[in-house]
């Protein structure tokens, strides 16, 4: 069986815990490798290193940082193939998916190529008689991140970036179900010109996760996953004094007005509640259409795309919209949910329980399915499904529609379809969600805007890429100067080399 280690000081190394879990290939169902689970011990060491190293990286000027940043970019741009396909074999996506996947993450580290602008601190002169002010921003030391399986590379990658960037030392922390990528954008940050040490790879379950919280010399904690781990998380490591920032869970609404293109509504909501088999926290799992004729229309136009959906394994390339779920606990857990809406009253016009799939008997396959009717009270619409499920709650007025969404507990993101501008601007405005999309149906926001959620889909201040990274990831220090009398120096007559 093959055996995932951690990436510690500049290398591949195996595990001394003892403690392994299994790596499954999702489209098969066998499991395909082993991942070792790291040690309070192993964490530790590892960011001891990790803070030896960060003293050299964090002097070394941003503009050296950024040109590990642009090498980056050239070997992500080089390696693309063969990332998405160690991600398709792990996650289950399909291999154009698996290089969205990785592109989001690589613009995140195009952006980051503006360290030395996004670094530049304030300056007041003259702040008074001979006293000027000035503020720095300097990396936190040690920062660490703790990742989700459904974006193996984008968020690593979100996390790494700017931490690195403002000249801290990493620890990742990624999903024990999708371990090989993060270990091989580690090596490919070496090939890139990272030093040796800045950057740590430590698999590891629930023990190293508690390690990081604990440990004193981590001063930055990013999570990104589901919302009670986000809440656990932000609660141990804010008593611990460290700065904390967690992304959870979501279910976000789409609103379709009645003057919709409903052509156009149906097919957002087919790509955006089923693609990555609605493994994303930016999905759109609830359609809320306003009037009783708009949901019949809208319904009618969903089935037949939804029946004609192909489901498959990543290796049949183009000819998949969308792959298995990650293991089959999580298919247990969406099936056993789909039968909670049968039950609680839901109608499930597209049915996919029977799905099977010849030769992937055994794979995480779930089939596509759509409830109508959905009320706010079933366990379908309160909980996140995490799979291709998309239900339909019909409202009577955009008011009600509008309400739904604001009195859901996440607030990641949320759509609207219209063609009324001062509906969708009145939308925009009120509703009290992180990422708005007007006739869009996954606005993610791109690598120099921010990304985040409201309500119980973030815990902690500032969101994730953009300049908020740059804030999280360094502290102000603000320096009042005054100098009674210049220092002088003989004249300088070359351009000096800023080392
Ligand atoms: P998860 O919460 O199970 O795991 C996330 C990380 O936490 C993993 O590294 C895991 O090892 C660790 N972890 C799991 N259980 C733990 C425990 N008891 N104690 C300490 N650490 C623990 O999430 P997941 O299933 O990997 O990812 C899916 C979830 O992530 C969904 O809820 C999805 O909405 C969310 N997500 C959110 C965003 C966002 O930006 N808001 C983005 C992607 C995914």
């Amino acid at each position: 069986m093959r055996e995932i280690g951690h990436w510690i000081n500049g290398q591949l190394v195996a595990g001394t815990s003892g403690k392994f879990a299994d790596v499954f290939n999702p489209a098969t169902g066998e499991v395909q490798a082993r991942v070792a689970l790291a040690s309070k011990a192993e964490l530790d060491a590892a960011t001891a290193d990790a803070a030896k190293a960060q003293v050299k990286w964090g002097a070394t000027n941003p503009q050296r940082r950024a040109r590990v940043m642009m090498a980056m970019v050239g070997l992500l741009n080089r390696d693309m193939e063969k990332l998405a396909e160690a991600l398709s074999s792990e996650h289950g996506k399909t291999i154009p998916d698996a290089k969205g996947d990785i592109q989001r993450g690589l613009e995140v580290i195009e952006f980051c190529i503006g360290a030395p602008h996004l670094l530049k601190g304030e300056f007041t002169d003259s702040a008074g008689p001979g006293i000027d002010m000035y503020s720095m921003r300097q990396p936190i030391g040690v920062a660490a991140g703790i990742t989700p399986f459904n974006f193996p590379a984008m968020i690593p990658m979100w996390k790494m970036g700017p931490a690195l960037a403002c000249g801290n030392a990493f620890i990742l922390k990624p999903s024990e179900r999708a371990p090989t990528v993060p270990l091989m954008l580690a090596a490919l940050m070496k090939e890139a010109g990272l030093p040796d040490g800045v950057l740590q790879v430590i698999n590891g379950d629930k023990e190293s996760v508690d390690a990081i919280l604990d440990n004193e010399t981590i001063s930055g904690v990013g999570f990104v996953g589901s919302t009670p781990i986000a809440q656990y998380i932000y609660a141990r490591g804010t008593a611990n004094g460290k700065r904390v920032q967690c992304f959870g869970g979501a279910k976000n609404h789409m609103i379709i007005m009645p003057d919709a293109d409903l052509d156009q509504a149906a097919d957002a909501l087919v790509g955006a509640g089923f693609g990555a088999a609605g493994e994303r926290c930016m999905a759109i799992s609830v359609a809320v259409p306003v009037g009783q004729a708009t949901a019949d229309a809208l319904i009618e136009r969903l089935i037949p795309r939804i029946e004609k959906l192909k489901v498959g394994p990543y290796t049949a390339g183009n000819d998949v919209d969308y792959g298995p779920v990650v293991t089959g606990a999580a298919k247990a857990n969406i099936l056993k949910l789909i039968e909670s809406g049968v039950a609680q009253g839901a109608n499930l016009v597209v049915d996919g329980r029977d799905f099977k799939l010849q030769g992937y008997e055994d794979g995480f396959f779930v089939g596509p399915h759509l409830f109508d009717n959905v009320t706010t009270d079933m366990e379908i619409y309160r909980k996140e499904i995490f799979g291709p499920v998309l239900s339909v709650v019909r409202a009577e007025s955009y008011e009600q529609a509008l309400g739904m969404a604001m009195d859901h507990e996440y607030g990641n993101g949320t759509a609207i379809y219209t063609r009324d501008g001062d509906t969708a601007r009145d939308f925009a405005a009120r509703i009290n969600v992180g990422m708005i999309g007007i006739n869009v149906p996954i606005p993610v926001p791109l690598a120099y805007h921010t990304f985040g959620g409201w309500k119980k889909s973030s815990f902690g201040d500032l969101n994730q890429h953009g300049p908020d990274s740059f804030r999280f990831y360094t502290r102000t220090k603000t320096i009042t100067a005054r100098w009674p009398s210049g220092i002088k120096e003989g004249g300088e007559f070359n351009f000096k080399q800023m080392e």
